[in-house]
């Protein structure tokens, strides 16, 4: 049996290794590193994959996160909802520009933001709401953009995890994750559903105008060369990552039917064990499986993790500390106990292997070590 990993990025290479390297080898041969011909290319071709009308390409997830909100001008003293049982990034961004994170809690089913939650978080200060579409489904949408049009908020969609998943509104129309907020920001690392060999990140949005205020912040703040109008930073998509994603790009469904194919193996070989919850689909949206991401109910998730990984079998806690209780944010934290279903999520959830390459003989090995433990 090859060696399990969390995530197989050397395997997924050797299928594309020719037309990566060639891609390589053209935009050094070119020297085009910075703004050149692939990172245009690659902007139009995602927007048209998404059916977003712009992308802004940038230099990884976090940035494009931050760089939503100084495009929104989001201030001091402003608030912005989001989720605890996340990625710090989200977190991070809102902290940096002096903003104030309010957290909602989050579904106990799909992990995503309960959007009753978020109405009741809602203050005169609240500005926007970053709904993430945690491990690979799209937040509950249609009553999230409903709350904000009665608000007057803007959405932005952390879509670092769901790239390729598709949201069905009430009417049967269906949108791609990242084209439904008012911006959506998505990461290429490496590990992510997409992925570059480096860092990478990208903007959405659907807005001319919030498109051109996007892309001048990602610029210095700068429109005409050597003229400022804002303040804004220095993040770019370079070259050689953005001539990687473009072959990439054209197998994004492939990954992430791959990637179901094997949540499935899963869900069928946990289905008896009553101690273990599998992921609960969304109603309302596909699954891109950015992580496979078990509830331990009965207290031995962590004998769990220690068992699958003395038999060779990798497991992650995404995440063992929610963001509200991070020492790092002590200054606008949340009392422990005020958002219950993410403290229970933290001492119960595991994330199983995942990625494009995983075989029968390691998906085998992976649920029977699973299941050996509940014997
Ligand atoms: C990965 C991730 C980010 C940050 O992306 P980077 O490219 O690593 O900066 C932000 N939010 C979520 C939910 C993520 O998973």
């Amino acid at each position: 049996m090859k060696p399990i990993q969390m995530v197989d990025l050397v395997g997924q290479y050797q299928r594309i290794k020719t037309e990566v390297d060639a891609a390589i080898q053209r935009v050094i041969d070119n020297a085009a590193f910075i703004n050149g011909p692939d990172v245009k290319e690659f902007e139009k071709e995602l927007a048209a994959y998404n059916g977003s009308r712009h992308v802004i390409a940038c230099a990884n997830g976090t940035d494009a996160l931050q760089i939503a909100m100084m495009a929104l001008d989001l201030k001091p003293g402003d608030e912005v909802i989001t989720a605890s049982f996340t990625f710090v990034a989200t977190v991070e961004v809102v902290g940096l520009l002096g903003i104030t994170p309010v957290f909602a809690d989050v579904l106990p089913g799909t992990f995503n933001l309960d959007p009753a939650d978020i109405e009741r978080k809602i203050t005169p200060r609240t500005k926007a709401i970053v709904p993430v579409h945690l491990f690979g489904q799209v937040a509950d949408m249609e009553p999230i953009m409903a709350i904000a049009k009665k608000h007057g908020l803007y959405v932005i969609e952390d879509n670092a995890q769901a790239i390729g998943a598709t949201y069905t509104f009430a009417d049967g129309s269906k949108r791609k994750s990242g084209a439904i907020g008012h911006i959506a920001s998505t990461s290429f690392f490496p590990s992510k559903n997409l992925g570059c060999y480096g860092d990478g990140g990208a903007l959405f949005t659907n807005d001319d105008d919030l498109a051109k205020k996007l892309r001048r912040v990602c610029n210095h703040g700068s429109e005409v060369r050597y003229y400022h109008e804002v303040v804004g930073v220095n993040s770019r998509l370079d070259s050689l990552q953005a001539a990687i994603l473009r072959i990439k790009l054209p197998q994004l469904d492939a990954y992430n039917a791959a990637r179901n194919k094997a949540a499935a193996f899963y869900d069928t070989a946990f289905a008896g064990l009553p101690a273990v919850q599998v992921p609960v689909r969304s109603t309302r949206s596909t699954h891109a499986f950015h992580q496979y991401t078990l509830r331990v109910t009965d207290g031995r998730r962590d004998g769990l993790k220690q068992h699958l990984e003395a038999n060779g079998v990798p497991a992650m806690i995404y995440y063992p500390v929610s963001c509200h209780l991070q020492r790092a944010y002590k200054s606008v934290r949340a009392p422990e106990g005020s958002l219950p279903v993410t403290e229970q999520l933290t001492r119960e959830v595991l994330s199983l292997p995942m990625s494009t390459e995983l075989d029968h003989e390691q998906l085998t090995h992976i649920t029977n070590t699973v299941n050996s433990f509940f014997a």
